[in-house]
């Protein structure tokens, strides 16, 4: 097809634009050709700057304010990685070089960065390989679910179900249902953990797989852990360790030596590159020896003249899961992270993270219930129960908070905690931010008693009033009108 250069184009309305080059496609049958141009909107460079700044200032993040969001690890992102991220050597490299031929060099910088990921967390968390494919936490789940089924039906063996507690994150019963097995809900005991009558009970030659979240959503490190594990392998199931929260033990344990044979990472948590809004995210996978051969293609290796090369030919491999090499500027973020904090680096943030949540409860469990426990890992799960006596609902001190400043805690989840509060501070923050978030914490629970209309008409300060949260889910109205 062969371009040639229009000289002149008529604006919109009439009006007359400068004579610019504008390219046409000569061969193009009449038919698909337009006769008149389109009428494209014509907006000056000034209210484009200002239309996207000002969408910008209306975004809550992690760079403008505190954002506890439990689960979620809002951490602070180093800017540094960014920079990392948009080098040309890098940012320009197309998916589709030749790996080794010719220009092929080129890629093999990017490569190394996939397989020295590959080999970092693998030593992170004990298992034998990563792949760094799938998209997103839940993407990792369901790879890794795959990964089990793939490695039964080579045994010969049809198993049926996945075991996962009850306080468990929505996709783990999804990733499971959506692979082909019935999910077991197992309830929490009374302390917070697997309720182990229950569990024994659920386990049989049928489990597929228990699926675990340790330290869980609860914010608690189960010490029955090995026990579980040991269990699961005495019928032939596969231990899946969900590593949202991996952040909480970087450096003090590692999945794969409690014995856990499949787990995924959220890089986007535990290491450190933005999230929040739908990604873009990376939930890499690791796999004890047994289940190597099962991983998806391709397969990034390093040849025996020091080379990389991507590997396509693995005849038990599930197949694809994404195009390409994943979302290779989220691995490369996270290897930056992981390579500028170093062992020591990664153990003190965990430490941070854990004390962090701990300093939060401490100070706030006189004003609200702590679901479990007497301390936890790197978030705190509070329930809003004494507050309910008066009226005021978890989802009222959310909106609170968000007048004075601060992005609220997760709430009404885990489900299993009436009127739950999930903290998770992360460790990128100061105690005076702590200190300034836990003042309008208790703030609200004197609030409470005293004047809980304050509470139910919060917030104040926002352009929109309470939101009709089911009508704004149903009826979505995504037009922003400037005042
Ligand atoms: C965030 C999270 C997930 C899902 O990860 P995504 O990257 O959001 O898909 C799974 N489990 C737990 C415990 C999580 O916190």
């Amino acid at each position: 097809m062969q371009l040639i250069f229009e000289k002149s184009r008529p604006g919109r309305n009439g009006i007359k634009l400068p004579e610019i080059d504008v390219p046409i496609v000569s061969d193009m049958p009449a038919k698909y050709c337009r006769k008149h141009p389109a009428s494209l909107p014509e907006v000056s460079e000034l209210d484009v700057v200002r239309h996207f700044t000002n969408l910008s200032r209306l975004n809550f993040s992690v760079d403008t304010n505190f954002y506890p969001l439990g689960s979620c690890t809002m951490k602070y992102n180093p800017k540094f990685t960014e920079k990392v991220a948009a080098m040309e050597g890098f940012s320009d490299v197309h998916p589709l070089l030749p790996q080794l031929s010719g220009g092929g060099m080129l890629a093999q910088g990017s490569l190394e960065v996939l397989y020295n990921t590959e080999r970092l967390l693998s030593e992170i968390t004990g298992m034998s390989a990563f792949t760094t494919q799938p998209l997103a936490g839940a993407h990792g789940e369901l790879t890794g679910v795959m990964l089990i089924s793939a490695y039964h039906k080579n045994n010969g063996e049809c198993r049926k179900h996945v075991i996962i507690p009850d306080s468990a994150h929505g996709t783990n019963p999804a990733s499971a249902a959506i692979a082909g097995y019935k999910v077991v809900v197992i309830p929490t005991d009374k302390d917070g953990f697997l309720d182990m009558q229950a569990y024994k009970k659920a386990l049989n030659q049928e489990t597929a797989a228990v699926m675990l979240t340790c330290p869980d959503t609860l914010g608690l490190f189960n010490p029955k852990i090995k026990e579980i594990a040991d269990l699961a392998h005495g019928v032939g199931a596969l231990m899946y360790y969900d590593g949202a929260n991996l952040n909480a033990i970087l450096g003090k344990c590692r999945p794969g030596d409690i014995g856990f044979d499949v787990i995924h990472l959220n890089l986007h948590k535990t290491f450190a590159t933005p999230h929040g809004g739908g990604g873009p995210g990376a939930g890499p996978v690791g796999v004890c020896e047994k289940l190597v051969d099962f991983l998806p293609i391709s397969r990034v290796i390093r040849r025996a003249d020091g080379t990389f090369a991507l590997d396509y030919h693995k005849h038990k491999s599930i197949g694809y899961i994404a195009s390409f090499y994943g979302n290779f500027g989220v691995i490369l973020k996270a290897y930056a992270y992981i390579l500028s904090l170093g062992r020591s680096g990664l153990i003190e943030a965990s430490e941070n993270a854990v004390l962090s949540a701990n300093y939060c409860l401490g100070r706030l469990k006189d004003y609200y219930v702590p679901a479990y426990g007497k301390s936890c890992m790197h978030e705190c799960v509070l329930s809003a129960e004494k507050q309910l006596e008066q009226g005021v609902h978890a989802l009222d001190i959310a909106k609170y908070l968000i007048d004075k400043g601060f992005h609220p805690p997760t709430i009404y989840f885990p489900m299993i905690v009436k009127e739950a509060m999930m903290i998770e501070p992360t460790e990128t923050e100061s105690k005076e931010t702590l200190d300034a978030f836990i003042e309008v914490m208790i703030e609200a629970a004197v609030l409470a008693k005293a004047n809980p209309e304050v509470l139910h008409q919060a917030p104040l300060s926002m352009p929109i009033k309470r939101l009709d949260e089911t009508k704004a889910a149903r009826e979505p109205n995504l037009r922003w009108q400037p005042k």
